[in-house]
């Protein structure tokens, strides 16, 4: 192997790490991936090669970021034969704000604006930047590259991104940004391969995971987006809420005295999928359940994908294509099949057989408007953007 890039995702809960490795032509090749999971209870280190099978999986010391951090660094140093294999690590940030539209090269002055933007994504950003400065301490002279979730809806014009309060709060940064952008990306570039009429076309992607959006792209680049200013806003998700009333907050706040910190658990933590059905917040216990409630929230978030592919193409002005991606969108068949049935009236015809084996296209031959299964590779864009900051 030439040098390797790795990508590094600090979550909540777990972090995640990708090696590819960089080839003599530049292009990147996916090596070995893993991740320390369960931070703070039972934490613990894996790791597989690029064919899945494990090289590694143990309990490690100590139960922060910091210690997960340093199990992965411990364990790519003997694995990958010291800190000189690596030209460089892209960290995933969850919000770029209105200052990053592009990735950039990690200084004081980033982590300081990065800082900045914690109010925004207060659940990720501070773990986002704790990956950073633990890297940065673990390998001190491998450059670090910053990749926002973000940056991709900086196409959005002005007004899909104003909310209608006193201008006042939209310049202090109060406005819609969006996020999934990585993966609308990857979608994007994915696109020329699998279906290159469309590269230039009037395209939905709904990326369908724990976390859930959908994005209005026209001629590759984004122009709406179902979340906003966090990633609460729009679908329904595992445990957030999505799209809600800001009135229901002032009742919670009124009436149920919630204070703030209480509201954040709630529409985080507690709501979605699991909140609905009271079950699960995945969506396979959900489809393989019998309960009324499973069956609601399930019907909930089918529903509330087909609004907001109403609206996505009212921005666009019509549409040519549906691509469905994340884990629900790529897996399961069941709801895919749901979503295209509510969206006949824009054109769409499904061919069963085809959505079964998950496509790639999962429209009938005379399907007015196309409809495309195509997974995404979050990580794969971040080595691409990583080692093209790198190279210049
Ligand atoms: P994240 O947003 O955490 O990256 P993923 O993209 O991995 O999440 O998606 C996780 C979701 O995908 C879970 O709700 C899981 O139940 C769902 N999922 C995975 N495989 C299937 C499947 N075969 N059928 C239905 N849902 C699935």
């Amino acid at each position: 192997m030439h040098k390797a890039i790795l990508v590094l995702n600090a979550g909540s809960s777990s972090v995640k790490f990708s090696v590819f490795g960089v080839e003599a032509d530049r292009s990147l090749r996916a090596d070995t991936h893993g991740e320390v999971e369960d931070i703070g209870t039972a934490a613990k280190l894996k790791a597989v090669d690029a064919k899945g099978s494990t090289l590694v999986a143990q309990p490690i010391n100590g139960q922060d970021h910091d210690h997960a951090i340093a199990a992965i660094h411990g364990w790519l140093k003997t694995h990958f034969r010291g800190d000189s294999a690596f030209d460089g690590v892209g960290h995933r940030i969850v919000h770029g704000g209105a200052t990053f539209h592009r990735p950039v090269l990690i200084d004081q002055v980033v982590i300081a604006e990065l800082e900045k933007l914690v109010p925004l994504a207060p659940l990720h950003q501070p773990h986002n930047l704790a990956g950073i400065r633990a890297m940065q301490a673990a390998m001190p002279k491998v450059r670090q590259v910053a990749c926002f979730d973000t940056a991709f809806h900086a196409t959005q014009p002005a007004v899909a991104a104003r909310f209608a309060l006193p201008r006042a709060f939209t310049e202090k940064g109060l406005r819609r940004y969006g996020f999934h952008g990585l993966s609308y990306e990857y979608i994007v570039s994915a696109l020329s391969a699998v279906a290159p009429d469309l590269v230039r076309s009037k395209v939905v992607v709904a990326h369908l995971g724990n976390g859930a959006s959908m994005c209005a792209i026209d001629n590759g680049r984004s122009i709406a987006t179902t979340m906003g200013l966090t990633a609460l806003d729009g679908l329904v998700m595992g445990t957030r809420c999505g799209t809600i009333d800001p009135g229901a907050l002032l009742y919670l706040m009124r009436s149920e005295a919630l204070d703030a910190g209480e509201i954040e658990h709630l529409l985080y933590e507690r709501s979605g999928l699991l909140g609905v059905s009271g079950l699960s917040s995945d969506m396979r216990t959900l489809l393989a359940s019998d309960s009324i409630a499973a069956r609601e929230a399930v019907e909930l978030f089918v529903y509330r994908i087909g609004r907001e592919l109403g609206s996505l193409a009212a921005a666009l002005g019509g549409l040519d294509a549906l691509v469905f991606t994340g884990g629900i969108g790529e897996n399961s068949a069941t709801i895919r099949a749901r979503v295209c049935h509510d969206a006949r009236w824009l054109g769409i015809a499904l061919d069963e057989g085809a959505n079964t084996v998950h496509g790639p296209r999962i429209s009938a031959a005379g399907s007015r408007t196309s409809a495309w299964v195509i997974p995404t590779d979050e990580n794969l864009m971040i080595a691409r953007h990583t080692l093209t900051v790198l190279d210049s």
